[in-house]
């Protein structure tokens, strides 16, 4: 009967990988086992001079999980996550970061994660922030907090990816902002003097990372910083 049951499953909800499109474990989610392997991992883990440290060389650490090429595996994921609804990709994501994260001798040092926000309109619109469900992911695994209400995108600013450095640097000046927020039963809060690891999905230049650290360390908080995927430019 269970196995009817599932077989009906499977039909009308295919549990596949969705890369390669073979069946899944019940373990697995969105990627087989053998794609999650192809991911093209950075190891920056590893290395506290890797080379999204040296961009964002004010972040006490940072790292990125994978590199991001152009028509790769991980493009076509995050191009589902990003505009085809596919939270559950995000998420999945998440916990391979998560994973990654543990190897960082500097977790230890994080009290909290802060995923980079999207514009209300534009959160509105996409029904979700995937960096947030990046971070939930991360959450999952690493046992640390996500605080999604502190830090707020002032300006709907269009998409980046036809500026050029230059228009990227101006275009994010003042573009984020931390808000007072008050402590309820069950919430966390971000306190002076505390370090947040900060949530990105993917990092070209590391302007919008740089501009949100600066917001919160206006604030007295210490930024670190993680990204799914870093481009190299
Ligand atoms: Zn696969």
């Amino acid at each position: 009967m269970i196995s009817l049951l599932s077989a009906f499953l499977q039909l009308f909800f295919p549990h596949v990988c969705d890369h390669c499109g073979t069946d899944l474990t019940s373990t697995e989610s969105v990627l087989c086992l053998r794609c999650q392997h192809r991911l093209p991992a950075t190891d920056f883990e590893y290395y506290d001079d890797n080379p999204v440290a040296k961009l964002l060389y004010k972040a006490p650490h940072a790292m990125a999980a994978y590199y991001f090429s152009g028509a790769g595996m991980l493009q076509q994921l995050v191009h589902k996550f990003k505009y085809h609804q596919r939270k559950d990709i995000a998420l999945q994501l998440g916990r391979f970061i998560g994973r990654r994260l543990l190897q960082c001798s500097w977790l230890h040092e994080i009290n909290c994660l802060v995923p980079v926000p999207l514009h209300p309109q534009r959160q509105k619109q996409r029904g979700y922030n995937q960096a947030a469900l990046l971070a939930a992911g991360i959450s999952e695994v690493t046992h640390l907090p996500v605080i999604t209400d502190v830090l707020v995108r002032l300006k709907y600013s269009d998409t980046q990816t036809h500026k050029n450095r230059l228009q990227r640097r101006v275009n994010v000046a003042n573009l984020f902002a931390v808000k007072e927020t008050s402590a309820l039963p069950g919430r966390h809060v971000l306190r002076p003097g505390q370090h947040v690891l900060l949530i990105d999905d993917v990092i070209t230049t590391g302007a919008t990372t740089r501009a949100c650290s600066e917001a919160l360390q206006q604030a007295n908080i210490t930024v670190s910083v993680c990204a799914l995927a870093y481009t190299g430019h």
